[in-house]
């Protein structure tokens, strides 16, 4: 049988040696209830955050992630429903330590109330600007890979994966996004406030909050999807978006069932340098609705199962992301236009050969974790697989990757042990095809001519 999301969640907790500064092993959090109300116009942010959690070890200290433009005003302790005093609580260098006047078990369940505020900003580092962003006129989260703390305290690892409410206030005028459904709106005197649920396990980074100008379409599709855009957008995005359920339909044929109960794509009114993913969320640029706009449609799109169902439980195994969601665009161009994946193994072979051969696919390093050689090699490694066997042995497996995974996180290994069990049958060592693509810098020699 397979392990359920919550159980696999614990054996992968230590902290990530791409974000060494990121998360706790000592703790756990299954749920994050987030009441904001923030001011568009002056950046204001309030927030009140109830977490559940459980200790994981024996705890003096709780300690999570919280960025410093934020400043708490309150912390309240339960500890299997019963108040615990809280003796004090810090903020230093990102994060909040909440020393609780007495100790928690192993095991223990807890509950944690804190209400904060401050003025969001970004943190600017390796990844470029990261986490809540003010626009012209709105707001976007652009969580990856640390950015979930510079809006809400949290402990901030990829498998740690919660479920999440977001409840957040705002000014007459504008709309709000945030993941999974939206289950409340409600207009007071000039503020309104939108509530979504996102019920399926969650990544902090994976975490999002759009504010704009928008307006929601609907578009046609079996799974509900929707566009959240500028009014002066809206057609450029509906035709953008025009083959998104046709990918939709591709993309679960091959991969299995969409791994959420809605797609929305926001489109913001400003240019943004690359699109985002957020759970059953995406987030456009105005700059990105052009003619070459189906492949970063069906990229986006692919992150769905691989990203935000099925996580890299450690950061250095962001190919399990990004080499999957550039497959994805191969097949699309493959069903739509014709343009054989063999076609597009021989260009990104050559472009790849071309490149410095100092890239390890599998343990990229983080100043590298977002590469082009990562997408590309990513893909092409997919592409070799795919090709030592034939179609149907390729997207079972991948299917038995997003169904064994789901909701979950997993590494390169265990893509390897499971892409091993599906090969023997057909006698192909996947270990052995795919090593020197995922381990070795250089670009090995292709098994069949591309
Ligand atoms: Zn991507």
């Amino acid at each position: 049988m397979w392990q359920t999301g919550s159980h696999r969640q614990h054996q992968h907790q230590t902290p990530d040696p791409y974000t060494p500064a990121s998360g706790s092993t000592e703790l756990s959090i299954n749920e994050y209830d987030l009441t904001l109300d923030y001011d568009v116009g002056l950046n204001r942010l309030k927030g009140q955050a109830r977490l559940a959690g459980s200790a994981l070890v024996d705890i003096e200290q709780l300690t999570l992630d919280l960025d410093r433009p934020i400043r708490v005003e309150e912390v309240l302790l339960w500890c299997a429903g019963t108040p615990v005093d809280v003796r004090s609580f810090r903020q230093r260098r990102g994060k909040l330590a909440i020393t609780p006047s007495r100790d928690l078990k192993a095991g223990d369940s807890f509950r944690l109330s804190i209400r904060y505020r401050g003025k969001p900003r970004a943190g600017n580092g390796l990844w470029g600007d990261i986490g809540w962003e003010e626009l012209a006129d709105g707001a976007l989260v652009a969580g990856q890979p640390t950015g979930a703390p510079s809006w809400f305290p949290c402990n901030d690892l990829p498998a740690d994966k919660a479920r999440y409410r977001i409840s957040v206030t705002v000014e007459s005028g504008y709309r709000v996004t945030c993941n999974g459904e939206l289950v409340s709106h409600e207009d007071r005197r000039g503020r309104e406030t939108w509530v979504f649920e996102q019920p399926e396990p969650m990544s902090t980074y994976l975490a999002t909050v759009q504010i704009g100008r928008y307006e929601c379409l609907d578009l046609p599709g079996d799974v509900p999807q929707s566009v959240v855009a500028p009014p002066s957008l809206a057609d450029r995005a509906r035709a953008a978006l025009s083959r998104q359920d046709a990918m939709m339909t591709l993309f679960a044929s091959r991969f299995g069932p969409y791994p959420f109960g809605r797609y929305t794509v926001v489109v913001t009114d400003d240019e943004l340098e690359i699109p985002l993913e957020a759970q059953s969320v995406s987030v456009f640029g105005r700059n990105h609705l052009g003619p070459a706009s189906a492949s970063l449609v069906a990229h986006e799109l692919a992150h769905q199962w691989f990203g935000n169902s099925v996580t890299a439980g450690k950061w250095r195994d962001i190919w399990l992301h990004e080499g999957f969601a550039t497959y994805a665009e191969w097949m699309w161009a493959e069903a739509a236009d014709g343009v054989s994946s063999d076609q597009r193994a021989a260009v990104d072979l050559e472009w790849l050969q071309h490149q410095r051969q100092d890239l390890q696919l599998a343990d990229p390093g983080p100043a590298a974790m977002f590469d082009e050689r990562v997408y590309r090699r990513g893909a092409l490694t997919l592409h070799i697989l795919r090709r030592s066997a034939g179609d149907g042995i390729f997207f079972e497996l991948l299917q038995e990757w997003t169904q064994k995974y789901r909701h979950s996180c997993a590494g390169t290994r265990d893509f390897l042990d499971l892409a091993d069990k599906a090969y023997a049958s057909a006698g192909v060592s996947a270990n052995g095809l795919l090593g020197p693509w995922l381990f070795e810098p250089s670009v090995p020699e292709v098994p069949f001519r591309a």
